[in-house]
């Protein structure tokens, strides 16, 4: 006699026959064999535990949900229950709060939860988690918050952010379709440098928030994202305009707007940084005399 079983991950019915792991489920178990090694990789020590919804037809539940129910679910076990709150602060997240958009991002918004790892935690209004497309192919990354991403929750929307969207728009991209982060998601006071213990304590989201958009080029705005993400020391001004890699993904160096508008002379280098990055992923560059260096 045949028994069938309910198949938590794809919730159809699976015949215990004589072939009981099919190829479908064999490249389920690869994929989620590999989304734990990138979480790991990425320095994600544990998930929050999610209850399972209770069974239903597969096709009823949004795709979303299943695909978060799939990346961050984990059998659900009464004594577990009270740390997956703790680890949220008790909140939930939800895939149209800002920055989060896919299961994965959103799975890396609840793991970092109302963050209290590091000393910028008690100072700031808002953790500013990111912003855009969660499926970009293309990011940028800054240092960390001032004072109008603190208030508004967004990062880039004070001045050096409307010089950014512009140097987005220049590219040929409306700012909805990047993806922008930054090193660090907690204001420092007085818009002070982020400190090493700060960077170290955060970076583990930045990189699991890269992992997760799998973008084709990642755009390192200024010094603390470029030596962060590379773990080099040396000078942007020696990093800017040439090529690296982060993880496998093409990295671009180029100056942060914050510097660009105290010192504009230096915006034609960012500029043709930019033009790289435009070439990389097959964008025109603007006729002359249209668009150009923002
Ligand atoms: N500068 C940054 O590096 N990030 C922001 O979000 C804003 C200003």
């Amino acid at each position: 006699m045949r028994a069938s079983f309910r198949c938590p991950v794809l919730g159809g019915d699976v015949s215990d026959g004589p072939q009981r792991i099919t190829p479908e489920i064999a490249a389920i178990a690869a994929e989620a064999a590999r989304h734990v090694a990138w979480l790991r990789e990425a320095g994600v020590r544990e998930v929050p535990h999610r209850a399972v919804a209770p069974p239903q037809a597969p096709d009823r539940a949004p795709p979303a949900e299943r695909a978060v129910a799939g990346a961050v679910a984990a059998p659900t076990h009464p004594a577990r229950a009270t740390p997956a709150l703790h680890a949220t602060g008790g909140r939930a997240y939800a895939l149209d709060d800002k920055g989060c958009g896919s299961p994965e991002m959103l799975a890396v918004r609840e793991e970092l939860g109302e963050c209290s790892r590091c000393k910028l935690a008690p100072g700031r209004t808002t953790l500013v988690f990111g912003v855009g497309n969660p499926r970009a192919e293309l990011v940028f990354v800054g240092e960390g918050p001032g004072a109008d991403e603190d208030a508004q929750g967004e990062p880039f929307v004070g001045r050096a952010g409307q010089l950014l969207t512009r140097m987005i728009e220049a590219m040929g991209y409306r700012r909805e379709e990047v993806y922008i982060a930054n090193v660090v998601k907690c204001r420092p006071p007085g818009n002070r440098n982020p400190e090493p213990d700060e960077i170290e304590a955060c970076e583990p989201f930045l990189r699991a928030q890269l992992a997760a958009i799998g973008p084709k080029v990642i755009v390192a705005l200024g010094k603390f994202a470029a030596q962060t993400l590379l773990r080099d020391t040396t000078p942007i001004t020696r990093l800017r305009g040439r090529w690296s890699e982060y993880e496998g993904v093409k990295l671009m160096p180029t100056f942060h707007p914050a510097y660009l508008l105290r010192s504009p002379e230096e915006k034609k280098k960012a500029w043709d940084d930019l033009q790289l990055v435009m070439v990389a992923l097959g964008r025109k560059r603007p006729p002359k005399g249209e668009g150009g260096q923002p």
